[in-house]
């Protein structure tokens, strides 16, 4: 059974030209204990596809039509109320920036208190649970580190602690939104290591949104690749670095740095922005596989052999 199952989703901005539709049609599935990893260029719809499931969406956006099933029931049709209850306990969020989610003022022991009593109000020993959090983040002297507060710890350290409230509360699915970037690669690579190994200890699925293709290749099981709010690729991880089909997968892994050549191939053009109403494929403008029907139509995701690809060429 899929964890996490999201239909034909359909989100736009009520802007005051008109609906503009940014996310169409999106389709994923996750299972228990699986990472897929949600790539593309900035703006191409991977954070608001995540951010639908969590129903923390900008002002003006509106989902027009789909469903996101967590645990067979659709997050689309609960109340504010009952999705504060989920979040959190059920479906975690790791930011890009650490910072933004944890609040300056108070210490870490605060923040995880408040955490781990909204969403286990039972529980006797909190405070004991806060301490076996960070030490599975592998926080070194956690209790002391309760007294901390955020400015006092390294970037490393602050996105940690998300993970750790994360775990303090169980939760089933992560969503990770680059939660990298902003880290030094060293530090980026225990940070990985960590979510992979929540993954298979605890079997919590997650949501890895990058553009960083080399994460992809290292940790993720399966991967969904976006390009102008629409997937254009779904493949395994290994499908995927084997015998990438679309041509704009192509292109991001030309784009790539390669040790043997001092050139990097950037993808030629801009994806389209939020007003650009683009007939047909897409890519189409951006494609050098293009050709008549690319422009007139606009290709579906089909199944060919173990991936699915929205691609005339196929
Ligand atoms: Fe390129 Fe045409 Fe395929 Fe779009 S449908 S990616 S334009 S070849």
């Amino acid at each position: 059974m899929n964890l996490l199952e999201i239909k034909n989703l359909n989100l736009g901005f009520n802007l005051s030209d008109g609906y503009k539709q940014v996310i169409n049609d999106v389709n994923i599935s996750l299972k228990k204990g699986d990472m897929l990893a949600v790539v593309g260029e900035s703006g191409c719809g991977k954070t608001l596809t995540a951010m639908s499931i969590l129903n923390l969406l900008p002002e003006k956006s509106e989902i027009k039509s789909g469903q996101i099933l967590f645990k067979d029931e659709d997050l689309l049709k609960k109340t504010d109320i009952q999705m504060q209850k989920i979040r959190g306990k059920n479906i975690a969020l790791i930011p890009q920036d650490p910072m933004t989610a944890l609040n300056p003022l108070y210490t870490i022991e605060n923040q995880l208190l408040e955490v781990i009593k909204l969403h286990q109000p039972d529980e006797k020993n909190p405070k004991e649970i806060a301490i076996k959090a960070l030490e599975s983040v592998k926080i070194p002297n956690a209790k002391d580190r309760l007294k901390s507060y955020p400015h006092e710890l390294s970037g490393g350290m602050k996105q940690r602690i998300i993970i750790a409230m994360a775990l303090a509360c169980n939760a089933d699915l992560i969503i990770a939104d680059e939660p990298t970037t902003a880290l030094d690669v060293t530090v980026q690579e225990q940070i990985m290591k960590l979510l992979n190994q929540i993954k298979k200890e605890r079997k919590t699925s997650i949501i890895l949104i990058t553009h960083d293709l080399g994460l992809v290749a290292e940790n993720a099981d399966y991967v969904a690749v976006m390009y102008a709010g629409n997937i254009v690729e779904y493949s395994s991880r290994d499908s995927l670095f084997k015998n990438p089909l679309h041509p704009y997968t192509k292109a991001l892994f030309k784009s790539l740095p390669d040790m043997n050549s001092d050139k990097l191939v950037p993808i030629n053009g801009q994806p389209p922005t939020i007003n650009e109403k683009i007939e047909g494929c897409p890519f189409h403008p951006r494609c050098s596989k293009a050709f008549d029907k690319c422009i007139k139509d606009k290709p579906n995701l089909k199944k060919i052999e173990e991936e699915f690809c929205a691609c005339w060429l196929y």
